[in-house]
């Protein structure tokens, strides 16, 4: 009998699995609640794959033999409900994915750095010459590549939606960066289901394989001594030296792994702050992993290209820095952001709160931050949570307003920081568009 796939939402993820299931032979259809982009209703109609857009035929759907659910539909939704009802395997992409190649994989995942990470590690097994490929959230989707041709590695960034619907996915190196919380209406607002799909990355790993985290986070380690999977396990600290890992002396980065010892000054990474020594030493574990030479680790780690809204310089202007750091969409990441600042900052965040804690930021807004403004439809909490830590705190609703009142309240030598803590869709359509209407304003002052 021919496997009859569904596939939910299509996106890119949704389309490269449409593209592999029909590459395998299997009757595809893909099926999308709300607007397909033009191109990819052209890509599918040019490959003769049925589908339907503003609506789930239910009675398709449900005659599936397996359904690939796209990251962003929630289980709450009807048709996911109905799906789980009538026991019909319901996988993600990167299970799909998985499914069809012999490729090593080392997959990432973790409430921030997952980007970064994984185009890091990408970059530093692709300098060395490996046949890799790069996926997940990232550009061309996983099962798009595995059908245009397989690879000896891919790296792949992985989120907590995608691990939920995966069964077999084996990575041979998972990498865990930190867990906070974050996506909780995801998770019937309880941080452990949060932490558990963070975790089943490891679930069907063995001895054979690896699990890198960060020996820091104080959440990963409490998880990981309760359930101790039983993968190899190397871990990374920025305070503390380990043994059989990575950490920092010196202002150092060390990785001592089986006996094999790297070293490279914290300041010639390219990458600047804590949370980037982190993301470079979990890269440079896993690359050693697969046997990159330390000389390449070395040149990668140096001549990596930061990536755009992430902490990414934009421009000085009168001896004032501006700095996109729009990816910055809850508080941790704007904790590491301003632990990284050197100057006075004025900083401009606000949006969407998924029910943030200002205070784990509190002594930093205090110690670095001159003023804010509010860019956000719903600026109460940010009052609340700073009025009496900094002398200057106003609202804007425009990204155009907002950068002009940080750059008029500013001295030269200043520093101003986009850096959210929030989601960006109550303005903006997305975090991209965020940072490039920062950035567009900033150069037009
Ligand atoms: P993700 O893909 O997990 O969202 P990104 O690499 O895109 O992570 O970074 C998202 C935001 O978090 C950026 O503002 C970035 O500066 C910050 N960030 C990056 N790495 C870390 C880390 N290891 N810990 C905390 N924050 C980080």
């Amino acid at each position: 009998m021919v496997d009859k796939i569904v596939i939910l939402g299509s996106g890119e993820s949704g389309v490269g699995a449409a593209i592999l299931a029909q590459k395998q032979g299997m009757d595809v259809f893909v099926s999308d609640f709300g607007k397909i982009k033009q191109s990819y209703k052209d890509e599918l109609t040019a490959l003769n794959i049925p589908f339907e857009e503003g609506q789930h035929t239910e009675e398709i759907v449900l005659s599936a033999t397996t359904v690939i659910k796209s990251p962003g539909i929630a289980d709450k939704v009807a048709i996911i409900k109905k799906i789980n009802e009538k026991n019909i395997p319901l996988i993600s992409e990167i299970e799909f994915g998985y499914r069809f190649s012999k490729a090593k994989v080392i997959a990432i995942t973790g409430t921030n750095g997952k980007t970064t990470t994984t185009s890091l590690t990408y970059h530093i097994l692709e300098k060395a010459g490996l046949d890799v490929g790069l996926g997940g959230n990232i550009g061309t989707s996983f099962a798009r590549q595995v059908a245009n041709g397989d690879r000896e590695y891919f790296v792949l960034e992985v989120s907590s939606f995608q691990l939920d619907n995966c069964i077999t996915f084996k990575p041979f190196i998972s990498i865990l960066c930190n867990i906070t919380e974050d996506h909780l209406d995801r998770y019937d607002y309880k941080f452990e289901n949060y932490i558990n799909s963070k975790f089943s990355i490891t679930k069907n790993q063995d001895e054979q394989d690896y699990f890198i985290y960060s020996q820091d986070d104080e959440v990963t380690m409490q998880y990981l001594n309760k359930a101790n999977p039983r993968v190899q396990k190397i871990p990374f600290s920025y305070h503390q030296k380990v043994s059989n890992g990575a950490y920092v002396e010196n202002q150092e980065i060390i990785l001592q792994l089986n006996k094999n010892n790297f070293t490279m000054p914290i300041s010639e990474l390219s990458l600047h702050g804590i949370h980037n020594s982190y993301n470079s030493m979990a890269a440079a574990i896993s690359a050693k992993l697969v046997g990159v030479r330390n000389d390449k680790i070395r040149e990668s780690l140096e001549d990596f290209k930061n990536l755009e809204h992430r902490l990414e310089f934009v421009a000085t202007i009168r001896g004032v820095d501006f700095i996109n750091d729009s990816k910055a969409t809850n508080v941790n990441s704007t904790w590491y952001a301003l632990e990284s600042m050197t100057k006075p900052v004025v900083l401009i965040a606000g949006g969407v709160d998924k029910g943030n804690d200002y205070t784990l930021i509190k002594d930093l807004v205090n110690k670095r931050v001159k003023a804010i403004i509010c860019l956000g439809k719903d600026n109460e909490k940010l009052h609340a949570a700073f009025a009496s830590e900094v002398g200057y705190i106003v609202d804007t609703q425009s990204m155009e307003q907002a950068v002009q009142m940080a750059y008029n309240i500013t001295d030269k030598g200043d520093v101003v920081l986009l850096s959210p803590c929030c989601a960006s869709f109550d303005l903006f359509e997305n975090y991209e568009d965020r940072g490039k209407q920062f950035k567009r304003n900033v150069l037009n002052l």
